[in-house]
């Protein structure tokens, strides 16, 4: 029986998610979380012009379609020197159809000419929680760093190839699952909002 549901159709991010809120929530097993999917919920427009307005939209939508407690969360990379671009558009800044490896490229491309001090950046990720009685919780993880000039690394998703997280050498993309959630925008966001998973379950 579900107690929390996850604003998701990807069962990859669910288990991301999880990974980072298990040993946070003892008292939370697995098979009572579940996803948009798995609970057959619409998906809402997103048409926030930031991460937390975006977060909150997809866990209102999922609390009152679900009437379960509900967490969602909306992340992009912000470039200093594009003003904090691509931002909320970070999925789809080749275009609504592009996917990771035509928005990477396109990201190179816009950022050929530019030294290498002036490449800094951060993946940033709101999580937000609703519950279907209207209590509404947000929480902003960043992870500073810069963009390089060539893809490494075969792990992670979207940018990940691209960016070296400050006091590393390598991309998040040549990190395992583990080390990345360690100092990842997701993983500070979602372990700034376990206390609060914990206070509306009980
Ligand atoms: P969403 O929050 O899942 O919609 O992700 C938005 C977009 O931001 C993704 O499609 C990626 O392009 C980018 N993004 C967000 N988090 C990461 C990350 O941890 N690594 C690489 N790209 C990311």
């Amino acid at each position: 029986m579900a107690r929390l549901a996850i604003a998701t159709r990807n069962a990859h991010k669910v288990d991301e998610i999880w990974a980072i809120l298990e040993s946070l929530l003892p008292h939370l097993h697995r098979d009572e979380v579940a996803s948009a999917l798995d609970l057959d919920a619409p998906s809402p427009v997103e048409d926030g012009v930031t991460f937390e307005a975006n977060a909150l939209i997809k866990a209102r939508e999922l609390a009152a379609s679900t009437g379960l407690p509900a967490l969602a969360d909306d992340s992009g990379i912000a470039v200093d020197v594009l003003g904090g671009s691509p931002g909320v558009f970070s999925a789809r800044w080749a275009g609504a159809h592009g996917g990771d490896a035509a928005n990477l490229a396109l990201l190179l491309d816009q950022l050929g000419d530019v030294p290498d001090e002036h490449r800094g950046a951060a993946f940033v990720c709101a999580a937000a929680l609703v519950t279907p009685d209207g209590r509404e919780f947000v929480e902003v993880g960043r992870m500073p760093g810069r963009v390089v000039r060539e893809s490494r690394g075969a792990g992670g998703f979207g940018y990940d190839p691209i960016f070296v997280p400050d006091g590393y050498d390598v991309t998040t993309a040549e990190l395992s699952p583990e080390d990345k959630n360690a100092i990842s925008h997701r993983g500070a966001a979602f372990r700034a909002m376990a206390p609060h998973v914990a206070a509306v379950l009980t």
